[in-house]
C-alpha cells in the first residue's frame, strides 16, 4: 500500500443491504467501519461471510455504528482470525452489541446442529463460523465513546459518533482525516433514521463533510406515516380477537420490539383494542429491555418519548404481556389457542423461536404473519412476503394458509424524501458514495440526486476501492 493515498474500499453491503464492511485506509493505518453480517440464502451468505479479502490482523481500529447483526456480526470472527484492534462505539451499542454477537454464535450453532442431523446420512455438515467464546473476545476489544466526544482511532484520524436516530445507541461517524492533499471529513452514516420516530432523535445532518457514506435501503421508496401503524395494527388485533388467531411477528429484538409493546400498551390504554394477550418471545428482547431503560439518559432519545417513558414508570410493560425467557415457556404457546400475539426474533425468519412458531401455525388459515420490518432478498422473510405459497422451514415443506401482512410505516430506516434531505442538508464537497441499498433502491436514490443537480454520486460496487483526495 502507497502510505501517501487515502482510500475507501467496499467489502459488503455494496449493492446489497447487508453485510457492512467499509476500509478506510491512510497514513499506512487502515481503519474498519462496521464488520457485518451477510444475510440470504445459506450457501452465497456463508462464502461471503468466511471470507475477508483484507487479513484481519491488518486492521488497526475497528468502529462500530450500531448493533445490528448486518453490522456487527462478523466482528467476532474477525477478531478470532487475528485482529487485535481496539472497537469504538458508544455504550450503549457496544453493551447490545455483545448480546447480538453471543445470540449470533448460538444461533449458528443451533443451525449447524440441526443441518448436520438432518442431512448425517448425506455426510453433510455445516460449522459454526464462530461460538460464543469468540463474540467475548470481541466484545473484550470495546472502548467507548460518547456521543460528541472526539477520540483518534489511528494517527492522522479524528473521529466523533453522531446520533443516527435508527436504533438505541446507534450513531454516524464523523471522521477527519489528515490526508496528503489536507484535512477531509468524511462521514459515515451507517444506518440512518427516519425523520419521524416513537423513540429516538431525528438525526441532523452533519456539517463541513467532504465525503459521505450513506445508506440507500429506501432510496425507491416512501414510508407510510407512522400513525398508520398504530391503525393497522388495531385491524389486525380486532380481526385475529374474532377469528381466535394467533398475530405472528418476526421481529427484530432491537428497538421494532420495543417500538411494536409501546403502541399495543398505548391501544389498550385507550382501549382501541381488546386486551389480548402478547407474549414477547425472546430473552434477547427481555435483555435489551432492560438496558433500553438504563440508558434512557442517551441523547439518542426523542425527549416525546422519555417523558412518556417518565409518566408510565414502565413503558414497556402492562397487564397480559408476558416476556418469555426460557425454550420450556415457549413451547407452551404451540398448545395455546389464540387470539394472542406472539413476538419473536429473527426479523427475517433466518433463525430463532419464530422458526417454530411459522412451522406450527403457517397452515392455519386464522394465523395472521404480520411482517414489520426490512426483508432481505433470499430471505425466508422475503418469500412470505413475495406470497409465495410454500415454503421451506427446517428443510421440511410447508404450505401458506397463513394470512402475510406487511406493515411498512414501522421502519427504522430513512426514505427516500428523507435521504434527499439529509444529503441536500449535509451538502458533502467532494463526493458521495451509496451502500446498504439493493441496486434498484440505490439507483432510484442516485437518479433522484442527479435530477437535483446533486454530482459526484458513486455506487461502489463489492471490493471497489476510491481514492479520497
Ligand atoms: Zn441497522
Amino acid at each position: 500500500m502507497n502510505d501517501n493515498r487515502t482510500k475507501i474500499s467496499f467489502h459488503g453491503a455494496a449493492g446489497e443491504v447487508t453485510g457492512s464492511r467499509h476500509l478506510l485506509e491512510t497514513g499506512g493505518k487502515r481503519v474498519l467501519l462496521d464488520c457485518g453480517l451477510f444475510q440470504g440464502h445459506r450457501s452465497d451468505a456463508d462464502a461471503k461471510n468466511r471470507t475477508f479479502h483484507f487479513p484481519p490482523s491488518s486492521v488497526d481500529a475497528v468502529i462500530l455504528s450500531h448493533a445490528h447483526v448486518d453490522h456487527c456480526g462478523l466482528l467476532p470472527l474477525l477478531y478470532k482470525k487475528g485482529c487485535a484492534a481496539p472497537l469504538h462505539a458508544t455504550p450503549s451499542t457496544a453493551e447490545i452489541a455483545a448480546i447480538m454477537m453471543a445470540d449470533s454464535a448460538r444461533l449458528q450453532q443451533g443451525d449447524a446442529q440441526f443441518y448436520n442431523k438432518l442431512h448425517a446420512e448425506e455426510h453433510l455438515s455445516i460449522e459454526p463460523m464462530y461460538d460464543e467464546e469468540d463474540a467475548e473476545l470481541a466484545g473484550s476489544h470495546f472502548e467507548h465513546a460518547e456521543y460528541g466526544k472526539a477520540f483518534a482511532p489511528v494517527p492522522g484520524v479524528t473521529a466523533a459518533f453522531l446520533n443516527a436516530g435508527h436504533v438505541m445507541g446507534s450513531s454516524m461517524t464523523q471522521l477527519d482525516i489528515d490526508t496528503s492533499a489536507g484535512r477531509r471529513r468524511l462521514v459515515y452514516t451507517g444506518d440512518l433514521g427516519r425523520e419521524e420516530t416513537l423513540l429516538l432523535e431525528t438525526p441532523a445532518a452533519p456539517k463541513g463533510a467532504d465525503y459521505l457514506v450513506i445508506e440507500s435501503t429506501y432510496g425507491d421508496r416512501l414510508h407510510a406515516p407512522l400513525v398508520d401503524a398504530a391503525g393497522k395494527l388495531a385491524d389486525t388485533i380486532r380481526r385475529a380477537w374474532k377469528e381466535g388467531g394467533k398475530i405472528i411477528i418476526p421481529s427484530f429484538a432491537l428497538e421494532r420490539t420495543q417500538e411494536l409493546v409501546l403502541i399495543i400498551d398505548k391501544l389498550r390504554h385507550d382501549k382501541t383494542v381488546p386486551e389480548i394477550p402478547v407474549y414477547v418471545d425472546s430473552p434477547m428482547a427481555v435483555s435489551l429491555t432492560e438496558i433500553f431503560n438504563k440508558h434512557k439518559g442517551d441523547l439518542c432519545f426523542d425527549p416525546k418519548f422519555l417523558n412518556y417513558a417518565h409518566a408510565d414508570g414502565d413503558p414497556f410493560g402492562f397487564d397480559y404481556i408476558h416476556y418469555l425467557r426460557s425454550k420450556e415457556e415457549s413451547q407452551t404457546l404451540n398448545n395455546k389457542g389464540g387470539p394472542m400475539i406472539i413476538i419473536s426474533a429473527s426479523g427475517m425468519c433466518e433463525g430463532g423461536r419464530i422458526l417454530h412458531h411459522l412451522r406450527n401455525n403457517i397452515e392455519k388459515e386464522n394465523t395472521t404473519i404480520l411482517l414489520v420490518g426490512y426483508q432481505a432478498q433470499g430471505t425466508l422473510g422475503r418469500k412470505l412476503q413475495d406470497g409465495e405459497k410454500r415454503v421451506k422451514i427446517f428443510g421440511m415443506q410447508h404450505e401458506v394458509w397463513a394470512r402475510v401482512d406487511t406493515m411498512h410505516s414501522f421502519s427504522s430506516h430513512a426514505d427516500k424524501n428523507d435521504l434527499l434531505a439529509f444529503i441536500k442538508a449535509a451538502n458533502p464537497a467532494r463526493g458521495i458514495f451509496l451502500v446498504h441499498g439493493d441496486p434498484e433502491a440505490r439507483a432510484a436514490l442516485s437518479a433522484a440526486l442527479a435530477a437535483e443537480g446533486i454530482k459526484n454520486v458513486k455506487c461502489p460496487g463489492m471490493g471497489e476501492e476510491f481514492e479520497l483526495n
